[in-house]
């Protein structure tokens, strides 16, 4: 990295948001030498989608992210490696996937009975098999136009498998509801099966969970590198304002860019990093900036999905499930990834009754022996989040009871994440919506402010943007966030080392 120069000292940085993106930027900042950088987050807390609680004790929830995606290449993973952060616990992987079956996911029917694992695991490794083609850029030709969802139909319907076992379809339908947790879409219907191949599953083990620190000892790290008084909280930013020209008489060095908090505080800058979610973006773009965004990333704002996943845990006071019981998953009859369950859903209300069917199951949380964690996405998820949490428990509690038919005691604590309904990020994280050209628009949205061909000197890079979303073959994840937050901080050093 290239030594600071007097100028790229002077120069002033905010950092909008203080989650991953915008924490890996102002420490690659300072790192730099760069003596200015004022981080504003919105929220009473930094760490943005990171959120690790203590509800029920002593040991982590993450209401947030959860796990490492991949180690090789991946800094994220790097770094909590090297700080001794991860988990030493096998077990702690959590979370019921198609992929991560252990014989020990109890797959109950709507009736009552257990599903055997032999055909639940068949299934769920077809699932792979085919999730996999498409990640790995190896779908044929036909599926190419095809939805994620249609692609899986069909070639699902293609396989021996869905016709030599009787609930098989079923048991399809709960994969590919499992899978809107990893897209964050409402239904793999409404993603796109051949942009699968631009996110980038890096190698190593793709579920890494964090030690007893949780998440939030990554966020801490990163909390380190910053000068003291770097990072504000409770400063929600309310717009910026860039392209600003010398006033005549002007005190003290000019700086093109105003941040204007909620509270009425102004920022002087040379340049903002806007890490704000996509969510926000969608919610606030048009309002946000002055002059407002060029059409193009207007548009690539709109195109991109974000989607919304959350979690609903429930406490007991012990546990009901067999010692040797993993996960709690629930088998439909009529499940809502069906596509003619989907067909007829997706116009009118009718979904709303039936929210609840978008669980996928409740898994046991690790070092909290008598808690169970429900994952929900979509539209259904955003729907709860406007429950009462009385109506959440009795539901929870009766999906319980009904499929599994054990003696299923009241919860004694209940809490679900309401990412959907956090002003300040308004969902949980990207997809790319069926018929968009993902890199196309992250590239877009990704770009700086003015156009970085006509910068110079006295034109500087002035609004950056950064975060997760802008990412084109890890958006989604930490990973995403963290380098799309290095990548704008070297951005504006290479601009200060061409001037040099
Ligand atoms: C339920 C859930 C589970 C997840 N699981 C995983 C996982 O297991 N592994 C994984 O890799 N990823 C996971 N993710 C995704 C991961 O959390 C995100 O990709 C990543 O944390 C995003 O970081 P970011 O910095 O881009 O955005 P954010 O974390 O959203 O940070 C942006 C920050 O900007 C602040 N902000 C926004 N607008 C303003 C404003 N106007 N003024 C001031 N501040 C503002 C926000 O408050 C926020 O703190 C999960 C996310 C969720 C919600």
């Amino acid at each position: 990295m290239s030594s600071p120069t007097a100028v790229s000292s002077s120069a002033k940085v905010v950092v909008i948001g203080a989650g991953l993106a915008g924490l890996s930027s102002a420490a690659t900042l300072a790192q730099a030498g760069f003596e200015h950088v004022q981080v504003l987050e919105a929220m009473s807390r930094p760490g943005g989608r990171i959120s690790t609680i203590r509800p029920f004790g002593p040991n982590v929830i993450e209401l947030g992210a959860n796990w490492v995606h991949g180690q090789d290449g991946n800094p994220v993973f790097s770094l909590a490696e090297r700080h001794g952060l991860l988990s030493q616990d096998a077990s702690a992987r959590g979370m019921c996937q198609p992929g991560s079956l252990t014989p020990h996911d109890y797959f109950f029917r709507e009736d009552g009975t257990l599903l055997s694992h032999k055909g639940v695991k068949q299934v769920c490794a077809l699932f792979s098999q085919l999730t996999s083609r498409a990640f790995d850029n190896k779908l044929e030709e036909k599926f190419h136009s095809k939805s994620f969802g249609q692609y899986l139909d069909e070639a699902f319907a293609d396989s021996p498998l869905a016709s030599s076992f009787e609930d098989a379809a079923k048991v399809f339908e709960w994969c590919k509801r499992s899978e809107c947790t990893d897209e964050a879409s409402s239904s793999l219907y409404e993603t796109s099966a051949l942009e699968q191949k631009e996110y980038t599953c890096l190698e190593g083990d793709f579920y890494n969970c964090l030690g007893p620190g949780g998440y939030q000892a990554v966020v801490d790290v990163l909390l380190k590198l910053l000068p003291p008084g770097a990072l504000l909280c409770d400063r929600p930013v309310t717009y910026i304002r860039w392209g600003l020209e010398p006033q005549a008489k002007g005190s003290g060095p000019f700086r093109p860019v105003k941040v204007l908090c909620e509270d009425g505080q102004e920022f002087e800058a040379d340049h903002a990093i806007v890490t704000s979610s996509l969510g926000f973006l969608k919610d606030r773009a048009s309002v946000f900036f002055e002059p407002t965004l060029p059409e193009d990333k207007i548009q690539a704002i709109e195109r991109l999905g974000f989607g919304t996943v959350d979690k609903i845990f429930l406490r007991f006071n012990e546990q009901f499930w067999p010692e040797d019981c993993t996960g709690i998953q629930l088998v439909w009859e009529k499940g809502p990834e069906d596509k003619t369950i989907y067909c007829k859903l997706s116009e009118g209300d009718a979904w709303r009754e039936m929210w609840y069917k978008k669980i996928s199951g409740f898994d046991i949380v690790s070092h909290h022996p008598t808690v169970l964690c429900a994952w929900i996405s979509g539209r259904e998820a955003q729907h709860m989040e406007t429950l009462q949490q009385e109506e959440v428990q009795q539901v929870c509690v009766r999906l319980l009871r009904s499929f599994t038919g054990w003696s299923v005691p009241e919860p004694t604590q209940v809490l679900f994440s309401t990412w959907w309904s956090n002003p300040h990020v308004k969902g949980s994280y990207t997809f790319v919506p069926f018929g968009v050209k993902g890199v196309r628009e992250q590239q877009v949205l990704a770009a700086p402010l003015p156009n970085s061909s006509i910068c110079t000197a006295r034109k500087p890079l002035q609004v950056l943007f950064a975060g997760e979303a802008t990412h084109e073959n890890f958006y989604t994840t930490t990973h995403g966030a963290f380098v799309s937050g290095i990548r704008e901080a070297e951005r504006i050093i290479d601009f200060y080392t061409q001037q040099k």
